[in-house]
């Protein structure tokens, strides 16, 4: 791995440094021909980063890990977790490295990470490859969440590596550059915790409160804060997830952030038809990770947390437990008061109303697109028409015409706001049926629609001419969306 000259990029080593029994150090794989297929530029300059040198032949060596600084260390971070509810002590960055941390522009650290970036000794039986496909689809739809103002790791290029990579065919290979708040994971925490070592495991807190819960140092307990701050950050993420209809797929414990922010998109899907039972993903049979089960799934994970925390919440087990069991006790509380307050926004409720009139609309309209099984992005963007009294598409995609009348008369006489409504409902998300056509056809060399979908869904709330295939609903051929992991 040669060093960069003259870059003047600069990357903290934090992780690699205070955490090495939690961080191997690693190069990555040998890219032959490295091509880049796209590039975030706003994120770059946020990061500092000068677009022209990521595009040069030493920034594309950067981007896919062959050529870093000389004070970078490039690490595999170790990790555990739930998979589907069964304990993994050992998974870790399989086929990733963290380059290290830099400044934003906001003035917080972020992670730089490298995935598909080769094998490391946590790869298993895994190739540590990544393929084309996959990696624009996290690119995508992390920059669609962006957009939608729903927190997420970023993602800065893609960079195809001319290697083929076997999958069910063979398949041209690419690395993602994920630019996160950081990597610590809850699955991190349960590493941490089943080391023993609970200096390790206060050090963990510690560097998760710095980076990411700063208030949590400034009260009595701070381990008991930092707790209780990823249980609001999580109510509040799951509950944006549910209002975008957004399905993640495999919500892990080591794919749920300490920061709060939405990580690794897998098998993840935007609902089409309202249905709370949907699953996308072709690996989860029973559901565990359906539209609905989100929270309560979130809140289970948050337990896997808050056991691995016990030893520093209090000395005494019996009283931990009890911490934890009333700091887990706020997610549901804050889940729901997330939701409803995203719900009654959606709806374009103005400030001041009672929930005993908010409420049954909510509930009523939500069961009424239920039954009807109405597109859930478009029902809410035509309910802002609706709002300017044109009732017609919002009221052609229910079945009950009568209810929704009935609703309708009540929902006005509230004076729903319009322009407040289109700035949260959005027009335009990555839609199951174009995410696939345009990954093919970027797989295949193509990435015109890529950069047309991308222009699309980072304004998704600003309805623009062009632009209508991308609000349209899926085609009624395209049938049951299946989405696959481990790619
Ligand atoms: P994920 O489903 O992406 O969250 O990954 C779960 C675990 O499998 C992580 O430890 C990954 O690093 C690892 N993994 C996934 N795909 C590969 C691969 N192709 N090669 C090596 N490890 C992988
Ligand atoms: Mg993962």
């Amino acid at each position: 791995m040669g060093d960069i000259a003259h870059s003047t990029i600069t990357f903290d080593s934090l992780f690699a440094r205070d955490f090495r029994e939690m961080a191997i150090p690693w190069r990555a794989a040998e890219v032959p021909d490295p091509q880049l297929l796209v590039l975030n530029e706003t994120l770059a300059g946020e990061l500092g980063l000068d677009p022209a040198f990521l595009r040069s032949p030493a920034g594309l060596h950067l981007l896919t890990g062959n050529a870093v600084p000389g004070e970078a260390t490039p690490v595999a971070q170790a990790y555990a977790g739930h998979q589907f509810g069964w304990y993994a002590p050992r998974l870790g960055d399989g086929r990733a490295l963290l380059l290290g941390e830099i400044g934003h522009a906001d003035g917080q650290l972020r992670d730089i990470h490298l995935k598909g970036s080769g094998p490391t000794p946590f790869a298993r039986n895994g190739d540590g490859q990544a393929v084309i496909g996959p990696m624009l689809r996290e690119y995508l739809v992390s920059e669609a969440m962006h957009a939608l103002n729903i927190p997420t790791t970023r993602s800065l290029a893609v960079v195809a590596t001319g290697r083929q990579v076997q999958r069910e065919t063979l398949l041209p290979g690419a690395v993602l550059t994920r630019v996160a708040s950081s990597h610590l994971r809850v699955g991190s925490f349960q590493y941490a915790r089943s080391t023993g070592d609970l200096g390790l495991l206060r050090r963990l807190a510690d560097y998760a409160i710095t980076r990411h819960h700063q208030a949590a140092a400034e009260v009595g307990n701070p381990y008991l804060a930092l707790l209780q701050a990823v249980v609001s950050a999580q109510a509040s993420l799951v509950a944006q997830w549910m209002l975008v209809g957004f399905v993640h797929g495999v919500m892990n414990t080591d794919n749920m952030t300490i920061s709060g922010e939405t990580i690794d998109y897998g098998p993840c899907a935007f609902m089409d038809g309202f249905d709370p039972g949907v699953v996308f993903s072709s690996i989860d049979e029973t559901g565990r990770y359906s539209y609905r089960s989100q929270p309560v799934v979130a809140e289970w994970n948050l337990a896997r947390l808050a056991e691995s925390l016990l030893p520093l919440l209090h000395e005494d087990q019996d009283q931990a437990v009890e911490l934890a069991v009333e700091a887990l006790a706020g997610f549901r509380q804050q889940y729901s008061a997330a939701w409803f307050a995203g719900m009654k926004a959606k709806l374009g409720f103005r400030e001041g109303l009672g929930d005993d009139v908010t409420s049954p609309l909510v509930d009523e309209l939500v069961a009424l697109i239920q039954e009807s099984k109405a597109d859930y992005t478009s029902f809410f963007r035509n309910l802002g028409k609706a709002a300017r009294g044109q009732s017609g598409p919002a009221r052609g995609q229910v079945l009950d015409l009568s209810a929704f009348d009935d609703w309708a008369v009540r929902w006005y006489a509230l004076a729903p706001d319009a322009d407040a409504m289109d700035r949260v409902n959005p027009v335009y998300i990555p839609r199951n049926h174009l995410v696939e056509e345009t990954l093919d056809a970027a797989t295949a060399g193509n990435l015109g629609p890529l950069e047309r979908f991308l222009a699309a869904v980072s304004s998704p709330f600003d309805e623009r001419p062009g632009f209508s295939s991308y609000a349209d609903a899926a085609p009624e051929g395209f049938g049951t969306y299946r989405t696959f992991c481990g790619t």
